[in-house]
């Protein structure tokens, strides 16, 4: 049920705070049965996301494209820009109605909480409209026009006190001695608190002179922010992984030696469920209150097997 080494997301860490449970089914057990065609159906209900997520991936992976071709002498028309972001989210939305059915086909899931969609024009359309204003921000501008830039994958990840810690930024920039590391948050509008904690882990992929340069959405226009985080911050920022990576073991402990889930704690809310990806295998589906009497009942007895989720 453990990683061989702790792992710290983002992602995993929103998932955690969400709820334990669906944690546990993610991290825990879709990974521990990969191999059983229904453990790979598990970890892929994970994958699907709703068509407003995926509107954001493509408004980031499009301006990416965008700053490549930059950077190699193509500079993209807005009609350019129009097709490749039509594109993408075409091409996202008809992987996630492709997995559905895949899903579907296995049987696992019977009343599934997603449906096939189709591209709607609206969003192609804000979703361009949001490329273009990103492009077009002075900060942005200068920072195509000036020095050089490197694009980094989301997979790249840094090695921190045993911890294997993905949050790489979108793209580093290096004008003259100095080094920016640029996140794009096209998803909603952050703290100043969490957006300090995000600097401080980002800088961990530079040096501590480097600067941090956040581009984020506030009411459907983009904001820049640069930081540079202090020691404290870091100290702060490395402390609140070892929080997070012990409150993850955690959950994989209350697992139990026999994989019974009933100790693994359901969401505190039941708004957490009404967009969780699997509630319909678990026992929230049949009523969020009943299930958490359920669940504190079964803390004394037999609970569920892991088996019954694969
Ligand atoms: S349905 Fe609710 S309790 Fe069940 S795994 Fe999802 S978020 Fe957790």
């Amino acid at each position: 049920m453990f990683p061989q080494q702790p792992i710290w997301s983002n992602t995993r860490v929103d998932l955690l705070q969400r709820c334990s449970r669906a944690f546990v089914l993610r991290y825990g057990v879709a990974q521990l049965s990969q191999n059983h065609p229904k453990g790979q159906a598990l970890s892929e209900i994970f994958q699907i996301q709703t068509p407003w997520i995926l509107l954001h991936q493509t408004i980031r992976e499009t301006v990416l494209e965008y700053v490549e071709d930059y950077a190699n002498g193509t500079i993209w028309s807005t009609g350019l820009l129009s097709t490749k972001f039509k594109h993408g989210f075409t091409q996202l939305i008809r992987k996630r109605n492709q997995l559905i059915k895949q899903i579907m086909e296995t049987g696992l899931i019977s009343q599934p909480g997603f449906q096939c969609t189709q591209v709607e024009a609206h969003l192609v359309e804000m979703g361009t409209k949001l490329c273009i204003g990103l492009i077009h921000h002075p900060e942005f501008v200068r920072i195509l026009e000036v020095g050089t830039i490197k694009r980094l994958e989301p997979t790249d990840s840094i090695h921190q006190q045993n911890v294997r810690i993905y949050n790489a930024p979108d793209m580093m920039h290096f004008n003259n001695d100095q080094q920016f590391l640029i996140k794009i948050h096209p998803f909603q509008q952050r703290h100043k608190t969490e957006l300090e904690l995000q600097a401080s882990l980002l800088q961990l992929y530079g040096d501590e002179k480097t600067t941090i340069v956040f581009f984020h959405l506030n009411k459907r226009a983009w904001s820049c922010r640069k930081i540079v985080p202090n020691p404290t911050q870091k100290n702060q920022a490395i402390g609140i992984v070892e929080q997070d990576i012990k409150h993850m073991m955690n959950a994989f402990y209350s697992v139990g030696k026999h994989n019974d889930l009933s100790k693994v704690p359901l969401a505190d809310s039941y708004r957490s469920c009404m967009h969780c990806n699997v509630q319909s295998l678990c026992p929230t589906r049949h009523g969020y209150e009943r299930a958490k009497a359920e669940q504190r009942a079964l803390m004394c007895q037999k609970g569920t097997s892991v088996a019954e989720y694969i």
